[in-house]
């Protein structure tokens, strides 16, 4: 632990209490404390700020849990000297009003709906930063540094490029308080990586939990070729490196995405048991981390974001995990159309999908627990649906020349480099991509609560349910029996692929 405030710092905050200006950044240390369960963290900054804050909620977990909650034993101090501070009606906001550099404070365990917070075990221990570090308010967009106590032997794993730091700990380099929390850290001293590469980026798999793990080598056959058919669709790998946290025997079971990472809690050591799991969260990487409604991203973490969009962001990532397993021949078409028509049957059975549509489960899932729907309706399953939907309605409405694919591509390009789409253009591009008819397709999927049209469509495109099974018709059309043979085969009308563009 050191002081990290410079003279020149120093006589610049003399006239500058508030300083939310570019070119100041703080360091974060984290150490775990093995007998409470809980964690020391430690912030210091080269500016005076006058107000501190905890995230209300955690990116991909949308419900409130006010993280301001587990903070315990908290002091500000500025320039070395103690700094009083304010209690506010706010769980999640502290001022301070004669400003301070430095805060450091007690961190309990918590736990999201599909990740842990803080878990502190017998060496080792986990940070996803939403549930544990805070923020100087003005402070978020600079650079940040997370900086972990090591243990004798064993790594610290994280997303983040390292950077030098004394000996004991290891730190990593964020660009701003959003990276920062978003690139989860694991450090143990049986914590066990595997590595390979697709394209000359490394991606790793960093075992601990319930031990052992024994060889990892199983994970890559699950995880890679999703990587591969990802990078197929979008043209490009947006990291430099990627981590799946692979938590054993832990809940809770699940996973939670990250722009470089996700956090999957597993069940079992088997890989084909989570290929599932794994594919969903890695889609993420793409959609809803780097394509996402304007509201998420930048984040304001201190109030919900409210975006009728969720549908998309999770059931058609959902879709699409099954897509890439079924393109990369991990399981068979039979299998694939099995998944879709299980999940119809499933909605078929649950009446709120008559009182409730997709955009209004997605936009109002702040006022349920679990972060998965509202009013009895899961913007998953009906937004996996609607993906099916969608995709078959634009490869019949453009005879088999676009997809689903070519909104995915377009909406990556617009957004991976600048701000969220606006909640209307999703629509948009199905119009463009599919024709007229997809805007009334579409309102039905997602701004009605009608039946989904995905018997009709099925049948346009060779296919037909009954009982329950999705089989091919015999008797479609020569036409239809096209566009279906080639569904979901990989569709871009719009862009070159990635082969074409290297
Ligand atoms: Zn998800």
């Amino acid at each position: 632990m050191r002081y990290y405030v410079e003279m020149l710092s120093r006589v610049a905050l003399a006239v500058l209490i508030v300083a939310p200006c570019a070119g100041y950044s703080s360091d974060y240390w984290v150490e775990p404390l093995e007998a409470t369960k809980r964690a020391k963290v430690t912030i210091e900054s080269d500016a005076v700020y006058t107000e501190f804050r905890m995230p209300a909620w955690a990116p991909g977990d949308y419900q409130i849990f006010a993280y301001g909650k587990q903070i315990k034993a908290i002091r500000f101090s500025k320039d070395g000297e103690a700094a009083a501070h304010v209690v506010t009606p706010d769980v999640n906001l502290w001022q301070i009003p004669n400003g301070a550099d430095r805060v450091e404070y007690v961190v309990g365990e918590s736990a999201g709906n599909f990740s842990p917070n803080l878990r502190v075990a017998p060496g080792e221990f986990f940070v996803n930063g939403g549930g544990v570090l805070g923020w100087f308010v003005g402070d978020e967009r600079n650079p940040q540094k997370l900086i972990a106590k090591l243990y004798s032997t064993g790594p610290a794993v994280c997303s983040l490029p390292t950077v030098p730091v004394e000996d004991g700990w290891a730190a990593f380099q964020a660009i701003d308080y959003d990276e920062l929390i978003d690139s989860p850290l694991v450090v143990g001293r049986d914590v066990k990586v595997f590595e390979y590469d697709v394209l000359g980026v490394p991606h790793k798999i960093a075992a601990y939990g319930n031990g052992p793990f024994g060889d990892l080598s199983g994970w890559e056959g699950v995880t890679k070729p999703v990587v591969e058919e990802a990078v197929k669709l979008y043209g490009d790998i947006p990291y430099k490196q990627f981590i799946f946290f692979c938590e054993f025997g832990r809940r809770p079971f699940g996973g939670l995405e990250h722009k470089n990472s996700t956090r999957l809690g597993l069940w079992s050591k088997n890989p084909q048991q989570a290929a599932g799991l794994a594919a969903h969260e890695y889609v993420h990487t793409y959609n809803v981390k780097r394509v996402r409604s304007k509201v998420l991203g930048p984040f304001d973490y201190s109030k919900q974001a409210d975006t009728g969009a969720l549908w998309w962001l999770e059931g058609v990532t959902d879709y699409y995990a099954s897509v890439f397993r079924y393109r990369a021949g991990m399981t068979t078409k039979e299998n694939l159309l099995n998944g879709f028509a299980r999940s119809h049957v499933s909605l078929m059975r649950n009446p709120a999908r008559f009182k409730v549509t997709a955009d209004e489960s997605s936009m109002r899932v702040w006022e349920s627990r679990g972060s998965n729907g509202f009013g009895g309706l899961s913007y998953y399953q009906k937004g996996h649906l609607a993906g099916v939907c969608l995709d078959l309605a634009i490869r019949i409405g453009s005879d088999g020349k676009s997809s689903l694919d070519d909104v995915m591509r377009q909406l990556y390009e617009e957004c991976k480099d600048g701000p969220g789409f606006e909640e209307g253009r999703i629509r948009e591009l199905c119009v463009q991509f599919g024709g007229d008819t997809l805007g009334p397709i579409y309102d039905r999927c997602i701004h009605s609560a009608e039946e989904l049209p995905l018997d009709e469509l099925l049948h346009k495109a060779g296919y037909m349910r009954e009982k329950g099974v999705i089989s091919v018709d015999p008797d479609a059309s020569l036409k239809a029996a096209k566009i279906g043979a080639n569904w979901p085969n990989l569709t871009l009308s719009s862009t070159k692929t990635a082969a074409d563009r290297n």
